[in-house]
């Protein structure tokens, strides 16, 4: 992740805002229509179950104070508690989170985990603040949030420019203002932290290794050898840094990266090497070993698979013609607009959808949080061979699901989803 230490290069290019949710929407309703999903569920799976905003001032260095505004979604929660990240970024809005929470639940459903959905953020750029200011700003947040989050109720994680220590400030706040008896039985109020403060081995890694093992797959489905495959990789933060270095492990080159500081691209780059250069510079962007490119020539490199590991709607009617590729492995969430889509289609590029193809990161999560309820700790083997196999578990229902309903991948995906939280609401009933 792009860790917020104050100096991360400010966005380069304006970003689309085009209504995510309704994006969002679009992809449910054509799943609902092919798998004909009973109308009620339709319409409860269509409504978030809870939007909480909460506006919080905070005292910044210079003693002036500024008021924040803060989200959290909270969509489904009929197979668990609420799940998702936590968003630190200009662009975080009551729309944007509200796609994002219901991606949470589509993307536990599929992967069969027993959380449900729901994201949060505040709107601002980290990297204007100090992290001295960060860290006041995210307890202050926390304790805004405070009985709307809960161990066994809503978990936040790292996402977008938060970290484990941002989850460790969290986690602190909450325990400090808990009875003293709640204290040490809530730890996994949060995932994602650091290990010291509870957190698991493989989470850090948890969504490129994911990512990989959904590529892996792919690949060995078709009889093509992942070594000697070239990959490009957009966002260079936690996601996309470990499925570069990962997928380097198994023999890929890696050929272009971009980030919010520009984009780069050569025969061969070091995914490690470009990490310590982003560490120091804050982004990719006059990395010495490479070339610079622009944004198209970024989207135009020929290459075995793109890894869209940065923000949503990236692969448009715009970019998705440029995409000279196999495979769109989505890293991030809502990568690919709905146009996007079509036109990967149309050229034949298959896309593993990201409620699949990052559900590593909420697998590791509740790995994380089951860990902290029985107070265990997990060696990074066991953590690795469940993540691979509750994925690909999901992976082949998805890949069922295409067969069965004749459908892209994505459609298929959601299908899965829709099937298990329908399956489960028709069992439960509707209160009273
Ligand atoms: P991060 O903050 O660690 O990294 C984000 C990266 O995106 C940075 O390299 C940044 O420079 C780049 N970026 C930002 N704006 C850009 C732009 N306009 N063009 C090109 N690059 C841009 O975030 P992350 O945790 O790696 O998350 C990346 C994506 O993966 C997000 O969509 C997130 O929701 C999704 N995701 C993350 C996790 C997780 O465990 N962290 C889990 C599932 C999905």
């Amino acid at each position: 992740m792009a860790v917020p230490t104050g100096n991360t290069v400010l966005a380069n290019r304006p970003i689309t805002r085009r209504g995510l949710h309704d994006m969002c929407r679009l992809q449910f309703e054509r799943a609902a229509r092919v798998t004909g999903l009973d109308s009620a569920i339709e319409r409860i799976l269509d409504n978030t179950t809870n939007e909480i905003v909460v506006h919080f001032p905070v005292q910044m260095d210079d003693g002036q104070i500024e008021i924040f505004t803060g989200y959290r979604v909270q969509h489904n929660d009929v197979l668990g508690p609420f799940k998702g990240g936590l968003r630190f970024h200009p662009a975080v809005d009551l729309d944007e989170v509200k796609a994002l929470a219901t991606w949470m639940t589509w993307k536990s459903a599929i992967v069969d985990i027993p959380f449900g959905g729901a994201k949060g953020g505040i709107q601002m750029d980290p990297a204007l603040y100090s992290r001295r200011e960060l860290e006041r700003i995210t307890r202050r947040f926390s304790f805004a949030l405070n009985g709307n989050i809960g161990p066994e109720y809503d978990i936040p994680a790292p996402d977008v420019n938060t970290n484990t220590q941002v989850m460790a400030w969290i986690l602190d706040t909450y325990l400090t203002i808990m009875p003293p008896l709640e204290r040490n039985r809530s730890l996994h109020v949060v995932t994602g932290k650091p290990l010291e403060a509870g957190g698991s081995v493989g989470r850090d890694k948890a969504t490129g290794q994911g990512v990989v093992y959904c590529i892996e797959r792919w690949m060995a489905d078709r009889g093509i050898p992942l070594h000697g495959a070239t990959f490009a990789v957009q966002g260079y933060g936690n996601v996309g840094s470990w499925a570069a270095r990962l997928l380097e492990e198994l023999g890929a080159t890696l050929v272009a990266v971009e980030d919010q500081g520009g984009a780069i691209a050569a025969d061969r780059i070091d995914s490690k090497d470009l990490l310590s250069h982003v560490r120091a510079c804050g982004t990719v962007a006059e990395y010495p070993a490479a070339d610079a490119v622009s944004h198209e020539e970024f989207f135009s490199t020929r290459a075995s698979v793109f890894v869209p590991a940065a923000l949503e709607e990236q692969i448009t009617e715009e970019t998705a013609p440029l995409l000279s590729v196999d495979l769109v492995a989505e890293g991030a969430n809502g990568p690919t607009t709905p146009e996007g889509d079509r036109i990967l289609l149309a050229k034949g590029i298959d896309i593993i959808p990201d409620i699949l193809c990052n559900a590593g990161g909420v697998i590791v999560s509740y790995f994380e949080w089951l860990q902290n309820k029985h107070s265990q700790s997990w060696e990074l083997d066991e953590v690795d061979r469940k993540l691979r196999c509750k994925l690909l578990h999901g992976y082949e229902r998805v890949e069922e699901a295409k067969r069965m309903y004749g459908v892209d991948p994505r459609t298929a995906a959601l299908i899965v989803a829709l099937k298990r939280l329908e399956t489960l609401y028709k069992q439960r009933g509707i209160f009273p």
